[in-house]
């Protein structure tokens, strides 16, 4: 019967969300509270529900958390001094910096003064050049999310060819080094790719995270592919307001061989992923290598 497998991203997230509790309880036990430090700067509506979100899941998890609002018109020696503050606290282990941050502000110079131990969303270069060396670092949350769900689904991907479409420094980079980090043999598409659609047939994995609405249809697709869909596009359909992915689901589903749905599927994973990636901040800034 034709019909993918549909790739519960909620399910996979509280089942992170209940491992990194654990982890925190077993750091409790010595004392040491992981503690989040989530910086907004400005009234963007969408960074304030993302905001408010990461810090309800982190309470949920027992990891510490510490918000800072910063006015709209906030200098950038305001937000470096903020930040330059939060490397040093020690209750502090981890620092995300909601973006986009206001166009005076240049975010380049913000992310790269975060301490890079403390840098939970992966964006500094020293952990951009770490993990395209294959090194253990504190990788982006969406990336390290979908690799998650793939490992689940699929298990070892080693000799598998993905696709990943789009190469944002947010998403298809760092996916596509992930993956190639978990041997798979990796092509990497973008707006300038010629023949993008028959490129994309020849993969067993597809990761999307382009932006577009329902671009990557049926025709793009090998019968029995694995599809990631990481975009989140709000649409006008039938009079309301939807969210759909880069996917056409109600095609690719015919096809693939397993998918995510959206919404519930990467996204949930992200947030799941951060507080992953606080536990792991703390242990390595205890000195305790982490065992995931
Ligand atoms: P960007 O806009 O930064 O990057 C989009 C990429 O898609 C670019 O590399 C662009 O190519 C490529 N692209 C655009 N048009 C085409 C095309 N026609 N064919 C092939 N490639 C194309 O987006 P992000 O990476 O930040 O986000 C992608 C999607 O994922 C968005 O929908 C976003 O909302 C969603 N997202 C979801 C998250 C989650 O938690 N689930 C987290 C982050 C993002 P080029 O480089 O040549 O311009």
């Amino acid at each position: 019967l034709p019909g993918a497998r549909l790739i519960d991203g909620k399910a996979a997230a509280a089942q992170v969300l209940a491992e990194v509790r654990a982890d925190v309880l077993a750091l409790q036990a010595q004392q040491l509270t992981p503690g989040l430090a989530v910086v907004l700067v400005g009234e963007d509506p969408a960074s304030h529900v993302y905001v408010r979100n990461k810090v309800l899941r982190a309470n949920e998890v027992g990891i510490n958390s510490f918000e800072y609002r910063l006015l709209a018109d906030s200098s950038e020696q305001e937000v470096l001094d903020l930040v330059q503050q939060l490397n040093q606290e020690a209750q502090v282990n981890g620092i995300l910096v909601q973006l986009p941050l206001p166009a005076h502000i240049d975010e380049n110079k913000v992310l790269q003064a975060i301490d890079p131990r403390k840098d939970v969303d992966g964006f500094h270069s020293e952990n951009v050049g770490g993990l395209s060396q294959g090194r253990e670092v504190l990788a982006p949350c969406t990336p390290a999310g979908c690799m998650r769900l793939l490992h689940d689904h699929c298990g070892d991907l080693s000799g598998k060819h993905a696709v990943v479409v789009g190469r944002s420094n947010i998403v298809g980079k760092p996916m596509a080094a992930l993956l190639l980090q978990a041997h798979c043999s990796v092509t990497v598409l973008h707006s300038r790719s010629v023949n993008a659609a028959a490129l994309c047939r020849q993969a067993d994995i597809v990761v999307a995270a382009v932006g577009r609405p329902r671009m990557i249809g049926a025709d793009w697709l090998k019968p029995g592919a694995v599809v990631i869909d990481v975009g989140i596009n709000r649409i006008e359909e039938d009079g309301r307001s939807r969210l759909v992915g880069d996917v056409d689901f109600d095609s690719a589903v015919q096809v693939a061989a397993a998918i995510t749905p959206v919404p519930g599927g990467v996204g949930p994973m992200t947030i799941a992923m951060l507080m992953r990636n606080t536990v792991t901040a703390t242990l390595l800034q205890q000195g305790l290598a982490p065992d995931h």
